[in-house]
């Protein structure tokens, strides 16, 4: 399908009523104030309120938007809205605009239908979303979206917006007490920035439509490999092929509108595979953006005769789907807290800010690993392609030195990165970085960031990213604890880092981690490694951690409990819509299929010997495909009891634990008797799209 032609300065925030906008339409002093507002320094008036919300009205009926929404992020991991006309009757029998500063501050979903894990019951049903200034308002299908944070009537959080807002000002709290105590004072604020990659599947949405697994569940519960995977590595990088371009394309330009800074794509390595890249932004614009991007991405598909796929594993037997998380600390002044410069040896602010993310990954990495818990990425984390359920961190050879030399007293030196030369008198020499990249680790440093691939492709950004907040703001803290109580900061310092660079060694890997032997090392080492996403959710109550988020005034213990809650209940609910998925698919569609099957080679092998002729082959044919399907038969039969026996079960940790070790392998086993009959039954009679089909036809 081609796509109208806009350029990228055409279409780049024209949705968004940003400081551009602002600056034009609104009073210099209500500008001025509102900019006070969104750094933190002062609260919003009602008068700049109004003001405000009447230049967007303006500006939004003048784009043509006919109503408001306050967008919000509740538990679901998807975004909300409701939707208001600005229409408001005049007694005269008229209609005027209208849109008050109180309606875009403060707006009141009904808070019990969302899932709040026992903080709301159904009848206490008041709930209320806040504007959140620091994330720009825009407009999408004639609606002008005001993204809100979202809370309970009894101002608990229901959402992933506020812990993150929360978290973004606990570190900012904590960073800038360490670059005090440090000598470092020019500096205001510290914010965590955040470039999420997300990657995706596109499939033919004629052959989506005939799999109701992969409609229903996400990702396909059947299909035998196709005899082509990805090992021919050559999708990976490759040309991007014409009508994938062409659906790229029009994402970039529907994202450039909404401000949304696409800017990298290519080919993933599984045939069918993407990614897309913005460049980053602060923690909180990037998570509302890439909840932008996963919608875009989806709604563009379908334009496309596609349909975009986020799960973390469509598809067994290929790479499944992550979102890297780049994450590092910026001041307002424009310094990168995490970038070494040329001698980080001696780039004491540098150190001091890298050991505290490493003592926080140690200190927390079972925290870490279950921010990134779900039952898509259970699929991933520790399958042979993505990370593994073990959280390291990689740091390259330049770094690794140096953190060696801080334990035995202080660094020295910094290995430089060189030139290289290709032998080729018309290529030219190419700098050289001083350290390699790790693609298998789950933490990498990365330059001047750190990139956190556990996430998974699916998971709203927020989550990772106000656990890694808190626990960095966390060990922040303990640090500006120790340099404010010392009469020499930069000794102290020095100890600190001695300290962190001793005690956390453990946690710096630099090798394979696809390895088995890492499993068996790491194990050496003391570090988790918790495979099950029911078990990693559990630690999330653990008393350190729960002690970590009150400390830092980001999550309450209820509130925490209610995460829990939410977070088990959700698998629970996935594993049951995935077997109750596989049973119908299994009973109603492969079944009859293969029973129609048996019944031909039946009736040719009788036609066969009536003819007088010798069937022996075609006979062991039918025992072969008969025997399969007793194999799938009985698979079925055991997993439809499992299936029954969850309703029984009272608790919401006994349900999840049922599904993990019950549900999910005899899911598994009718999987597999279903897919050897695909190996051998008639290709014609096969109901489901093949696996080849679907990820090799464009
Ligand atoms: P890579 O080669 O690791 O993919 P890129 O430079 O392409 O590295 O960056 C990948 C992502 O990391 C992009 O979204 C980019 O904007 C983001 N990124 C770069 N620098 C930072 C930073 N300081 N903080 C957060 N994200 C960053
Ligand atoms: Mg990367």
């Amino acid at each position: 399908m081609e796509t109208p032609m806009t350029t990228l300065p055409e279409a780049f925030g024209t949705h968004v009523f940003n400081d551009a906008v602002m600056r034009e339409r609104l009073p210099k002093n209500v500008y001025k104030a509102f900019l006070q507002v969104r750094k933190g320094d002062t609260e919003l008036t009602t008068s700049v309120a109004d003001v405000m919300a009447n230049a967007m009205k303006d500006w939004a009926l003048e784009k043509g938007a006919t109503h408001y929404c306050h967008w919000f992020q509740p538990m679901t991991g998807l975004t909300a809205e409701k939707h208001d006309s600005f229409i408001s009757p005049t007694p005269d029998g008229k209609t005027i605009m209208e849109f008050s500063g109180k309606e875009l501050i403060k707006g009141e979903p009904d808070a019990s239908s969302f899932p709040s894990g026992g903080l709301r019951a159904t009848f206490e049903a008041r709930g209320y979303t806040a504007w959140d200034c620091t994330s720009s308002v825009f407009i999408k299908n004639r609606t002008l979206y005001i993204p809100c944070a979202f809370c309970s009537y009894t101002g608990q959080a229901l959402d992933k917006k506020t812990p993150l807002l929360r978290s973004m000002e606990a570190l900012n709290r904590q960073a800038v007490r360490v670059l005090k105590a440090l000598g470092e004072t020019q500096a205001g604020r510290v914010m965590a920035t955040l470039g999420p990659e997300q990657e995706y599947f596109l499939v033919d949405r004629s052959f989506f439509e005939k799999r109701l697994d992969l409609v229903l569940a996400g990702r396909t519960l059947f299909g035998a490999p196709s005899p082509r995977g990805q090992e021919m590595e050559d999708h990976y990088f490759g040309t991007l092929h014409e009508r994938i371009a062409s659906y790229m394309n029009e994402v970039n330009i529907e994202l450039w509108k909404l401000g949304v800074s696409a800017k990298t794509q290519h080919n993933e390595v599984s045939p069918a595979q993407y990614e897309l890249a913005p460049v980053f932004t602060s923690v909180n614009v990037a998570t509302d953006h890439n909840q932008l991007t996963m919608e875009t991405l989806q709604k563009v598909a379908l334009r496309h005769g596609f349909v975009c796929r986020l799960h973390e594993k469509p598809f067994a037997g290929v790479n499944g789907s992550g979102k890297h998380n780049n994450w590092s600390l910026v001041t307002d002044t424009g310094n990168n807290l995490l970038d070494p410069g040329q001698t980080p040896h001696d780039n004491m602010l540098f150190l001091v800010f890298l050991c505290a993310v490493i003592r926080a990954v140690d200190k927390y990495a079972k925290l870490l690993r279950a921010s990134v818990a779900n039952t898509g990425n259970e699929h991933r984390l520790g399958a042979n392609e993505a990370p593994p359920a073990i959280v390291s961190i990689f740091l390259g050879d330049q770094l690794t030195e140096i953190f060696e030399q801080l334990a035995s007293g202080g660094a020295k030196t910094s290995r430089q990165g060189g030139q290289l030369r290709l032998g080729i008198s018309t290529l030219p020499p190419l700098p050289k970085d001083c350290t390699d990249r790790n693609r298998t680790s789950p933490f990498a440093f990365t330059g001047n960031k750190f990139e956190f691939r556990m996430v998974g492709s699916s998971q709203s950004c927020a989550g990772p990213a106000f656990v890694l907040n808190t626990i960095v703001a966390d060990v922040l803290g303990e640090i500006a604890d120790e340099l404010e109580n010392s009469k020499d900061h930069k000794a102290e310092a020095q100890k600190i880092l001695q300290k962190i660079a001793k005690d956390h060694a453990r946690i710096v890997f630099n090798g394979d981690n696809y390895c088995a032997d890492w499993v068996k090392e790491a194990e050496k080492r003391g570090l988790p490694n918790i495979a099950s996403t029911v078990d990693s959710i559990e630690t999330i109550l653990d008393p350190e951690n729960v002690a970590a988020f009150e400390r830092n005034q980001v999550l309450t213990k209820s509130e925490l409990e209610a995460r829990t809650e939410i977070l088990l209940e959700n698998y629970t609910r996935t594993i049951n819509i995935e077997a109750g998925t596989t049973l119908n698919i299994a009973k109603r569609q492969i079944l009859p299929a293969c029973s129609m099957y048996a019944g031909k080679l039946a009736a040719s092998v009788h036609s066969v010997e009536s003819a007088g002729a010798q069937s022996s082959s075609q006979k062991k044919m039918l025992e072969t495909v008969c025997g399969l399907i007793d194999d799938l038969h009985e698979a079925i039969c055991k997993l439809d009891e499992k299936v029954t026996r969850l309703s029984g079960l009272e608790s919401t940790h006994k349900k999840a634990h049922h599904c993990r070790h019950e549900i999910v392998p005899h899911m598994n086993a009718v999987r597999q008797a279903a897919d050897a009959l695909e190996m051998v039954v008639d290709a014609q009679l096969w109901p489901l799209p093949s696996y080849a089909e679907m990820l090799f036809i464009r």
